[in-house]
């Protein structure tokens, strides 16, 4: 794995992974810009956890909201008045900094102790809505997916006649004013969140809530992190949401330390009794805030009894960019060959490959190799496999080192003996297939290509 954080930062730019946002301007602070490969990991990251969570369950449905949200819906959900961070600033310096994760409460810019009281510091966007830029006209952007998922609860119960237990799923941005962002694409002030909102029968959320921590951590481990560098930690009570009956952090050793890459909560039922109408005949759980203005009962028949019951939800909410920095930081691979020459290669599990398959032609300037090379190319994308990608830079050699670099599984070389000219003329119609990890090179004919590669993907 790779064990600093710059080495990482200059793969993705070098290859065209991750690029700082705005950065011909000088860069925008706590944004940063996907690249041609970097798109291509990100949506396979992502594409894996909609399968495991959408298609290969039954119980659970997929949903798309909104970034702009309503002021009641976070006023509602508590963000208006808690969702915040402590800052200081330096007197000396003028700095401002996350109190929480100062060393020492000493400036990181200038080592001054001369620091203000930490105050609460509210870290939601606010967005001017319509042509009037009055008191009152904005909205937020959200600082969470799942506020959508809870403001549509009855929306998708209502269309899918759910009964309990289900689940909502939803990936999409979100965006919080870190007071300082760092570490890469760690912590920054637009990202996206993969979330699922559980919402079970009370009394079976602790059971449910271990089944989910669990199935997230076998995910995580099928995305190819390492169980050594995975950690489950159990929130104690102090530090506890005030809403969380149980919170599972899932840590993971990234190139800066132990830090959490998804959370797992039982959050009994504060979001949707926070949300419904009608709370007061409702018998919740949790203690939650007054609200006159919502619209809706947000219940669900009791799988026992039918009555209206406002379910416990369980949360699986991970960070898709702090995903892809854990694979990056996983699959990164230094190696010293025979020759004592070093490759570094990207040992990615092959259904987040960006590139699946680089075919190459050994000549570019031989129309028979290049025709033969792109009809090959055509093959494998009609097996519906990804990103084949045509590479005819001439240098078979830079090619190979280029593509273990971005984590191409393969490599399919088109030669003369393809096309039944080289010394061995039963050579006629095979090619190269070149093995990322081992660098094993063996010979498959064209017939045989699709289903050899196929076999080797999943
Ligand atoms: P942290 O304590 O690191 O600020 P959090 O506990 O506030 O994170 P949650 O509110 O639980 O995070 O959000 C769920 C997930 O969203 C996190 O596990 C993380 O993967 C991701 N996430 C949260 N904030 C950011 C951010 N600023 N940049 C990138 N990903 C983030």
């Amino acid at each position: 794995p790779a064990t600093s954080m710059d080495e990482l930062v200059s793969l993705c730019k070098r290859r065209g992974f991750i690029f700082p946002g705005s950065d011909i301007y000088g860069g925008l602070q706590g944004t940063y810009d996907y690249g041609p490969l970097g798109i291509e990991l990100k949506n396979n990251l992502k594409a894996a956890w909609w399968r495991a969570m959408v298609y290969e369950r039954d119980d659970v449905e997929g949903l798309d909201a909104s970034i702009l949200t309503h002021r009641l819906v976070l006023r509602h959900s508590g963000h208006e008045a808690t969702f915040t961070d402590p800052m200081v600033d330096c007197r000396n310096c003028k700095s401002r900094w996350r109190a929480d994760q100062l060393k020492d409460n000493k400036c990181e810019k200038c080592g001054s102790t001369d620091l203000t009281e930490p105050r609460p510091f509210n870290l939601m966007f606010k967005t001017a809505v319509g042509p009037i830029a009055e008191e009152g006209s904005f909205a937020y952007l959200r600082p969470e997916t799942a506020q959508g998922i809870f403001t549509n609860f009855k929306n998708v119960v209502d269309a899918t006649s759910r009964r309990l237990p289900f689940g909502i799923a939803q990936i999409g941005k979100a965006f919080r004013n870190e007071i300082t962002p760092r570490n890469f694409i760690f912590r920054v002030r637009e990202f996206e969140q993969m979330e699922l909102e559980f919402f079970v029968q009370p009394g079976t959320d602790d059971e449910w809530h271990s089944q989910w921590v669990e199935a997230r951590l076998q995910w995580w481990r099928d995305q190819g992190l390492l169980s050594e560098n995975l950690q489950a930690y159990h929130q104690a009570g102090d530090e506890l949401a005030h809403y969380a009956k149980a919170t599972v952090d899932i840590l993971y050793q990234f190139p800066h330390g132990l830090e959490e890459l998804e959370g797992i909560a039982n959050r009994t039922d504060f979001d949707l009794g926070s949300h419904t109408r009608g709370q007061a005949d409702l018998g919740l759980s949790a203690k939650v805030d007054p609200n006159e203005d919502s619209t809706a009962k947000l219940t669900i028949p009791h799988p026992e009894t039918q009555k209206p019951l406002v379910p416990f939800v369980i949360e699986p909410s991970a960070g898709v960019d702090r995903g892809v920095l854990a694979i990056l930081t996983e699959a990164f691979t230094k190696e010293t060959l025979e020759n004592g020459s070093e490759r570094i290669v990207l040992k990615l599990k092959p259904h987040l490959a960006p590139i699946k398959v680089a075919v190459l032609p050994l000549a570019r300037n031989k129309p028979e190799i290049v025709e033969k090379a792109k009809a090959i190319k055509s093959l494998l994308m009609a097996t519906g496999i990804g990103r084949i990608f045509y590479e005819d830079t001439g240098n078979i050699g830079k090619g190979y080192r280029r593509h273990d670099e971005v984590g191409t599984p393969f490599c399919v070389t088109v030669d003369f003996d393809t096309l039944g000219r080289g010394d061995d003329a039963s050579l006629l119609d095979t090619v190269t297939v070149r093995d990322r990890d081992t660098m094993s090179q063996v010979r498959i004919h064209i017939n045989e290509l699709a289903s050899y590669i196929r076999e080797r993907l999943v």
